[in-house]
């Protein structure tokens, strides 16, 4: 495989998908960015890369986009798996629709775009598959069930599949980003007040959205995105990846203390942070 690489990042249209996809240009690859926003990936195309329109739970847009690069390039080197959002709320508010759409934005788009990718890694015998989870793939916080679940099950979900692929040279490598300064806290905090700002769940409801508006506003509370675009640029470049990367404000400690010092603590410590 030559240095320059063909890649698909999907979410490039905001936050850590359009700072990896500017970096990525930056290094000389060949990057396809994807989103709903074609008109916010403008940036990408100027900086000598491509912007494809796709809304990863549509079908005919993941067919379409994965025909153009092959159309295009005749292969597909890395898929970057970044597209997604948080769906808070209390489980009892949240109606089952928005808990659906966030298991198909998050896990089965994803899932479906990783099939469309597969067969054309599989015959150049190589290829690198990179999930953006989170921290909230290991650890969670109040109103977030549906978030965490989809993170909790995208983590499982690329182990099982690193192993199946390990056969054919695909890597399947796994980000697991703390808190970090994008358009994330705001997608989530005003549909988890409609759900949940007004009724028994308002208090706590009231104080996540602060905690949110704080971490990602205040100095020093998030981390800025180009540490997770580095951390994947360095990922593509590796011979021999890691399978985790855990990086960005809070990771590490957070998922340190719910590992060693067990749930009832980490609960006591997530709570004294939201009242
Ligand atoms: P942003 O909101 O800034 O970016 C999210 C990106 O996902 C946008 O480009 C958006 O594009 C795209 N997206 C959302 N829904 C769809 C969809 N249905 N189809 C295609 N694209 C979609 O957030 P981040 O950069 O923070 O988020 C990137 C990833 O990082 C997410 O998976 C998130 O869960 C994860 N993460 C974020 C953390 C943080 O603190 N920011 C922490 C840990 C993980 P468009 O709207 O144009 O379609």
């Amino acid at each position: 495989m030559s240095n320059k690489k063909v890649i698909l990042v999907t979410g490039a249209s905001s936050g850590m998908g359009k700072e990896t996809a500017l970096q990525l240009i930056k290094e000389g690859h060949i990057v396809y960015g994807a989103a709903r926003r074609v008109e916010k990936m403008q940036d990408l195309v100027k900086a000598g890369g491509y912007a494809l329109e796709l809304d990863v739970i549509d079908e005919k847009q993941l067919e379409n986009a994965v025909n153009q690069i092959i159309t295009e390039q005749g292969k597909i080197d890395v898929l970057i798996n970044n597209a997604g959002y948080a769906t808070y709320g209390s489980v009892e508010e949240t109606p089952i629709a928005d808990a659906r759409r966030q298991f198909d934005v998050n896990i089965f788009g994803l899932a479906r775009l990783t099939q469309l990718v597969i067969p054309y890694m599989r015959a150049q015998k190589s290829g690198k598959i990179i999930n953006i989870s989170s921290m909230g793939g290991k650890i969670y916080f109040p109103l977030g069930a549906w978030y965490h679940a989809t993170k909790h099950a995208l983590e499982g979900w690329s182990d099982s599949l690193r192993l199946e692929l390990k056969p054919f040279n695909i890597d399947v490598i796994i980000i697991e980003p703390g808190a970090i300064a994008t358009e994330f806290g705001d997608v989530m905090t005003e549909p988890m007040l409609k759900r949940s700002g007004n009724g028994p769940y308002s208090a706590v409801a009231q104080s996540m959205a602060k905690a949110v508006k704080d971490s990602y506003e205040q100095k020093n509370a998030s981390s800025p995105p180009s540490l997770i675009a580095n951390a994947i640029a360095k990922a593509i470049k590796s011979k021999r990846p890691k399978t985790r990367y855990r990086l960005g404000k809070l990771a590490k400690p957070l998922v340190w203390m719910r590992t060693y010092l067990g749930d009832r603590i980490f609960d006591r410590v997530v709570m004294s942070q939201v009242k």
